[in-house]
């Protein structure tokens, strides 16, 4: 098949960049806080784990090349290779006869209806409640996951529901959901059944919103974003060398999820969480906002969450809530319009406030919102424009 590398070639390409690896971490002081080293994960899959043939949540993968023995995912950087009997990086799929299965289609584990304010999107239709589905499986390694319970496991290990496309569907119209959220876990890893669900969405007149980690390959996003409303993709830092000993993966392609979302139209919101000792410094917030600004404009948000101790990074304290502030005032001083701080209740930074006016327009209290003024898309007090989807 065109565009397949050999096992050979792959093996050569992955040892390229681990050297490139070990000599970008020595003397690089972020491995503290973890306990231990972690790198770019590409090539680290589960040899022979897979299951001897394809059951009733199978489905053969979209994208993939093969050369009727090995294969090779397309959808995502990781661009695993796959002997048969092996299993992916994300562990959702297999090599079984020389074609690429993923074996989460139509089971999620987790199906939860959310305010669309927690995924977080705070400029998209507030106030109204989004069907949250997500399988198992990730992409990534993150020592600091929130979700480590359902992205770190196999799609065996979990309890799961049936809900297949159609279903999600009719399950959203009846719990009176304007929109389905691929969330949780890491979307990108079930793409083949979002996509199905997405398309059938659209058709039913329910919106699609993206929750993800832009870990994707364009070519599936562009195609994924025909169906796509809005996103939240996380941007997990601003630094090569931190994605791959934070997150198991690399920054590049994260950016360019940026500029395809960008380029056709989706809305989006941006989210960091700001892990101390990795993710907390002010010049490296500079340079992301100056990205930001030259790629994508002023007008998208940014969430900057507040970090608490949970899976591989427990020895590290909260984020104080003053870093989370200054932090927010140097991205609103580089130029960012909006700029929330997440997972501080109270906290003023979860309101939104006119850029150009400076008016409260939409005050949160929770996820309950007591107050918008915003009105046909624009301030009341001013009438400026605010960006986003506001129905
Ligand atoms: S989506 Fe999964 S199988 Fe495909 S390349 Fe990425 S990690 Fe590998």
């Amino acid at each position: 098949m065109a565009g397949m590398m050999t096992r050979k070639e792959f093996l050569q390409t992955l040892g390229v960049g681990c050297t490139a690896l070990l000599g970008a971490a020595s003397g690089y002081g972020f491995f503290g806080g973890g306990g231990r080293r972690q790198r770019d994960i590409r090539g680290h899959v589960f040899k022979g784990d897979a299951p001897a043939r394809p059951w009733k949540w199978s489905i053969e993968g979209f994208r993939y090349t093969t050369n009727g023995k090995d294969v090779q995912c397309g959808i995502c950087p990781n661009r695993c290779y796959l002997e048969p009997g092996d299993r992916s990086v994300c562990r959702s799929k297999v090599n079984i006869g020389g074609k690429l299965y993923s074996l989460t289609y139509g089971n999620p584990c987790s199906v939860h209806v959310d305010p669309i304010e927690k995924k977080p999107l705070m400029h998209f239709h507030p106030r109204t409640p989004v069907f949250s589905i997500a399988t198992t499986g990730c992409n990534f390694r993150c020592l600091n996951c929130q979700n480590w319970e359902i992205s770190q496991r196999k799609p065996e290990e979990v309890r799961h529901y049936e809900l297949f496309p159609d279903d999600v569907v009719r399950e959203a119209r009846n719990r009176n959901c304007p929109s389905i959220a691929y969330t949780y876990s890491e979307a990108i890893t079930y793409y083949e059944y979002m996509l199905d669900t997405a398309k059938r969405a659209r058709k039913a007149g329910i919106r699609n919103v993206l929750v993800s980690n832009g870990y994707i390959n364009e070519e599936p996003l562009v195609e994924l974003c025909r169906y796509l409303d809005a996103a939240n993709i996380n941007l997990k830092s601003y630094d090569d060398r931190i994605y791959r000993c934070l997150n198991g993966g690399t920054l590049e392609p994260v950016l360019n999820t940026f500029k395809t979302l960008h380029r056709e139209g989706v809305w989006f919101e941006m989210t960091t969480l700001v892990v101390p000792t990795y993710v907390d410094d002010r010049e490296m917030m500079k340079r992301m906002c100056g990205w930001i600004l030259a790629e994508l404009g002023p007008d998208y948000p940014l969430h900057l969450l507040r970090f608490f101790p949970r899976y591989k990074l427990t020895r590290l304290p909260p984020t104080p809530v003053e870093t989370l502030e200054d932090l927010r005032e140097t991205a609103m001083a580089q130029g960012i319009r909006y700029v929330y701080v997440g997972n501080v209740p109270g906290n003023p930074a979860c309101h939104t406030y006119c850029h150009h006016c400076g008016k409260l327009l939409v005050k949160r209290m929770g996820y309950r919102i007591p107050e918008i003024h915003i009105r046909e898309g624009r301030c009341v007090y001013c009438g400026t424009p605010i960006p986003g989807r506001w129905g």
